[in-house]
């Protein structure tokens, strides 16, 4: 039995007499979504040349195939134990090639903070979120492109990683630390970034969990109730960006069901959206064991389950062959894989078996911590001086040794090994935590040769504080292991990893009381609230920091590398300050349950607080820095022509302080009062000063970008469209610190 447990069999099981998806109506779609994508086999007996194009050699190839063969590529390998990884290549699934046409095996694996799976060792990167907060879209293709180059190395040619959900709509959500952060410009910008690099190491990249799949907690009976103008403007926003960006050639549908109707055989999410309005000229594959039908299923726009053969094996042959599924449909289905796999090059460049760039790779990772890190608060005790330290106390989260990373289908089997595997108890029992070979301990210990820096795991306060008490400074590592497969408990920093939880705001209370040079370094995915705030001078969010974490996270508390990372989601107040302050859970293991976006709709994150007045503890594109900065002269340019329309910003940015540093500058807008659209990032700029330096920057936004920056969604005529009245236009260094500079009409 595959990873969908043996609850999510029982699921589909017992659903099966809820599954009347309107058929007619999905083929009336599917003749729609064809007229857009599909096309029609090649009568052509010789092949065409590697010139002609993706669409032309893949027809060809569907002029040659037998009605086996197709069936052949439109599902995953049968009898294979996946789940224990014997697969050939390893990875989580296989598609096996047809010899006779040269169409080459498809190995797929995890890829989302490295490549995962099981296959490795590989480079351990920082989360996702950590690239995500890096705001820099050069940095997010290095990363993107790790992971591609790693991945063919090892022979694997289909990437599963693209997470793009935005976080929040459920910060508890055990997968946010694969995923860019709660606003549907930065997390497509970010992701069509990796997509495109990882696609440029001629390995096909794909994006998920289409759609709407925010939450573990019931996740394959989650369904979430939404309407199309919410939708459009939020989580599918992302998807549009971080498709249209990058060209990524595959989709995967999600577990969960949106409006009453599984997203793996979801017409409005598949062929409406996804292949009509977007144009989408990929693959469709489902979420492991996410397919629920063979009929509706084909029909309504899924062309490839994964990864085992239930419903798109003998089954859609007979469908095929009675006619219920058009052979046009199954065409369709295996023209797009095929030209998914020209477009990528995987015809025209096998992959070389070989070990991977791990120095460089390292390197890489390093970098992307360093950048993506967030300062939180600095009262002055930051950066530390290490030649006038003569104690220091690191204290938990084993930092002695390790960091830590996230669990479930993302987990990398780092570099090296891991430090520590430490169990999870049960249930959920997805997967052990596993903590990456990286020692802050001795980072730090590098960068104040001449103190004594001594280790308190942190299981109990009382000694932990001690040493704190007799150290000149204390540096409280906090953890919080999050996974695929579970969600977590609070937004707190709760110990969901040993039988006896350390509770971890406690020692961080006693620490900073016994010490009041106390600075807390923060491991963890996503959003998190801090009862002790106020009482610790500096804190670190360093997420999951990768496998070259000891050393940024050192390089950055002592000021190698001055902090410049920006928040991609809002940290909350409180847990009731949450659309939906207590995650929505199912009745059973089967039946589906509502789960209401509605609350929020296109309000996601910082627009939902900014919609309610609500003030955050820290806000959307916070983050400090050692250095100050200040914006000077910002001027508006606006040129309005309906969708042709486009304005800029331009100004002053100097680094008014006494170091180098990075400065992220962001440009929201506010739309006329009628819309009722919230005000929304539209643009942002990182730059690099050095002391005392000035630069003149502009931030151009044009109405035709894929993030549809000037325009709402109109449900009446399915369109973007571009409203008539005053636009605001904002310049700041977050969400919440902005001054206008100025408004412009549009008639
Ligand atoms: C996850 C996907 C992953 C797949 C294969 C599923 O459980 O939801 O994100 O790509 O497994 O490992």
């Amino acid at each position: 039995m595959g990873k969908a447990d043996f609850f999510d069999r029982l699921t589909r099981e017992m659903l099966k007499p809820l599954r009347s998806i309107p058929v007619v109506l999905g083929l009336a779609l599917l003749m729609m979504a064809m007229s857009c994508g599909g096309s029609s086999p090649s009568t052509q007996t010789t092949p065409p040349p590697p010139t002609a194009t993706p669409d032309e050699r893949a027809d060809y190839l569907v002029g040659q195939m037998t009605l086996d063969e197709k069936i052949q590529l439109v599902h995953g390998g049968a009898a294979l134990d996946w789940w224990n990884h014997s697969l050939p290549r390893g990875g989580g699934g296989w598609i096996p090639g047809i010899t006779r046409l040269n169409i080459p095996d498809l190995y797929f694996a995890d890829g989302s903070v490295g490549v995962g799976n099981g296959v490795g060792p590989a480079t351990a990167l920082p989360s996702s979120i950590a690239s995500a907060a890096t705001w820099d879209l050069n940095e997010a293709s290095k990363y993107g492109q790790v992971i591609g180059s790693e991945m063919r190395a090892f022979g694997v040619n289909v990437n599963l990683g693209g997470n793009v959900n935005l976080t929040g709509r459920e910060p508890r959500d055990g997968r946010t630390f694969e995923t860019k952060g709660e606003d549907p410009m930065l997390a497509g910008k970010i992701t069509a970034a990796h997509l495109t690099a990882i696609q440029a190491q001629y390995v096909i990249a794909g994006i998920k969990h289409y759609a709407l799949n925010d939450q573990e907690t019931g996740r394959t009976t989650a369904d979430i109730q939404i309407d199309d103008r919410s939708a459009r403007e939020s989580d599918l926003l992302a998807y549009e960006i971080g498709i249209k960006d990058s060209n990524v050639q595959s989709v995967m549908c999600s577990y969960n069901l949106l409006n009453s109707t599984y997203a793996c055989e979801n017409s409005y999410l598949l062929n409406t959206v996804l292949k009509g309005d977007w144009g989408f000229s990929g693959f469709v594959m489902s979420d492991w064991d996410a397919t629920h039908s063979t009929v509706s299923s084909a029909v309504n726009g899924l062309d490839q389950e994964q990864p085992e053969n239930i419903y798109f094996d003998a089954p859609l042959k007979q469908a095929v062959q009675s006619g219920q599924v058009p052979q046009s449909r199954l065409d369709d289905m295996v023209h797009r894989i095929l030209r998914a796999m020209f477009a990528v090059g995987i015809f025209d460049h096998p992959p070389a078996i070989q070990p991977i760039n791990g120095a460089a790779d390292a390197a890489i990772a390093q970098e992307v911590e360093e950048q993506g890190a967030v300062l939180l608060k600095n009262t002055g005790v930051l950066p530390l001086d290490g030649t006038s330290l003569t104690s220091i106390a690191v204290i938990g989260s084993h930092a002695d040794t390790a960091v830590l990373s996230g669990g479930g289908s993302a987990q990398v089997h780092p570099v090296g090994g891991p430090a520590l595997v430490e169990g999870q108890p049960c249930p959920p029992c997805w997967s052990q935590v596993v903590w990456d070979p990286s020692s802050p301990l001795t980072a730090i210990q590098t960068k104040a040769p001449g103190a004594s820096v001594q280790f308190n795991d942190g299981t109990n306060a009382t000694s932990a504080a001690a040493l704190a008490a007799s150290s000149n400074v204390a540096i409280v590592f906090v953890s919080q292991w999050e996974s695929e497969g579970m969600d977590v408990p609070s937004l707190n920093f709760t110990d969901v990893i040993h039988a006896a939880p350390i509770d971890q705001d406690a020692l961080v209370s006693a620490v900073v009381a016994a010490n009041p040079n106390t600075i807390v370094v923060m491991e963890n995915g996503g959003a998190k609230v801090l009862p002790w705030l106020a009482s610790v001078p500096a804190v670190l969010e360093a997420w999951y920091p990768g496998q070259n974490g000891g050393p940024a996270i050192a390089n950055l508390l002592f000021g190698s590398v001055n902090p410049s990372g920006k928040l991609p989601m809002t940290f909350p107040a409180r847990v009731s300050d949450l659309p939906r302050p207590a995650i929505a859970t199912p009745p059973d293991a089967t039946t589906p349950f509502p789960v209401d976006y509605t609350i929020d709709g296109f309000n996601v994150g910082y627009k939902w607080y900014d919609s309610k007045g609500l003030t955050p503890l820290f806000p959307f594109g916070y983050g400090l820095s050692y250095t100050t900065f200040s914006i000077t002269n910002a001027q508006l340019t606006a040129t309005i022509s309906g969708n042709s329309s486009s304005f800029q910003v331009s100004f002053d940015l100097q680094n008014t302080g006494t170091r180098a540093g990075a400065e992220v500058a962001q440009v929201y807008l506010g739309f006329p009062a009628g819309t009722g659209e919230a005000k929304r990032l539209v643009g942002w700029q990182k730059v690099s000063l050095t002391a005392g330096q000035q630069q003149s920057e502009t931030i151009q936004v044009k109405a035709s970008d894929s993030s549809h920056p000037l325009s709402y969604w109109d449900v009446g005529s399915q369109s973007w469209l571009v409203a008539s009245g005053t636009y605001t236009v904002y310049l700041g260094n977050s969400s919440r610190n902005l001054t206008t500079v100025g408004t412009f009409q549009i008639p």
